[in-house]
């Protein structure tokens, strides 16, 4: 389908379900047709997908954003979240595409601002939203649900946030301690010594010469 057509039809559906502040946008996803933006109010489709979804389809993946847009983050994919797909006539089956089957992560995690993200698994580790904060930041903690419900978490993954949450002030630890990096990216959860303190930073030597300087509210100290 055309993408332009495929942006009205997204608006059409939007008016038509009285999602004013919301709009539709393009995105290069390839693995997954479509993700509802709570914070943004922004429903964004595949562009690549799109073009290789036909007319059924891409109403179906705006229909399911549409309903996500409808029933609110905490929402995931339980009932509340299918009753209103149903309602409004998507299938009421979770994000799938035809080109690459995938089921959407069953775990939701939502930052305060309500950025989503999604799991396979459940997280062992307290993550934060990487669109709100580039380093770990306790300002911007998901909250995990599974299937639409709020997620019981496994016992050391809620020692870990209790001691982050009282750790206060960040506390300076010596040159040569191990620490683990809690910033999400390419380095999460690498480890190694601490080579130089800086001001803010520490300087970890995660593998032979390899040294981040990594802010210091985004490291854990090894235990
Ligand atoms: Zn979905
Ligand atoms: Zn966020």
């Amino acid at each position: 389908m055309e993408t332009s057509t495929a942006l009205r039809m997204g608006e059409r559906l939007l008016a038509e379900h009285g999602l004013t502040g919301w709009r539709v946008e393009l995105d290069r996803a390839k693995r997954r047709a479509g993700q509802c933006r709570y914070a943004d109010r922004v429903i964004s489709i595949s562009g690549p997908l799109t073009r290789l979804h036909d007319e059924a389809e891409v109403r179906e993946t705006l229909l399911h954003e549409v309903a996500h847009a409808l029933a609110g983050p905490r929402a995931g994919h339980g009932p509340r979240w299918r009753a209103i797909a149903t309602r409004i006539g998507s299938t009421g089956e979770r994000c799938l595409s035809a080109q690459a089957p995938r089921v959407a992560g069953a775990w939701v995690g939502t930052c305060p601002a309500g950025h989503t993200t999604e799991r396979h698994r459940r997280p062992t580790r307290v993550a934060t939203c990487s669109r709100c904060s580039r380093v770990f930041s306790l300002d911007h903690v998901l909250t995990w649900t599974v299937d639409g419900r709020p997620a019981p978490m496994h016992p050391s993954y809620d020692a870990e946030l209790r001691s982050l949450r009282e750790g206060g002030p960040v506390r300076r630890v010596a040159v040569g301690t191990r620490v683990r990096v809690l910033a999400p990216g390419r380095w999460h959860d690498a480890r190694g010594p601490v080579v130089k303190v800086g001001r803010t930073r520490y300087h970890v030597a995660v593998r032979r010469g390899v040294v981040l300087a990594v802010p210091m509210s985004a490291v854990a100290v090894e235990g």
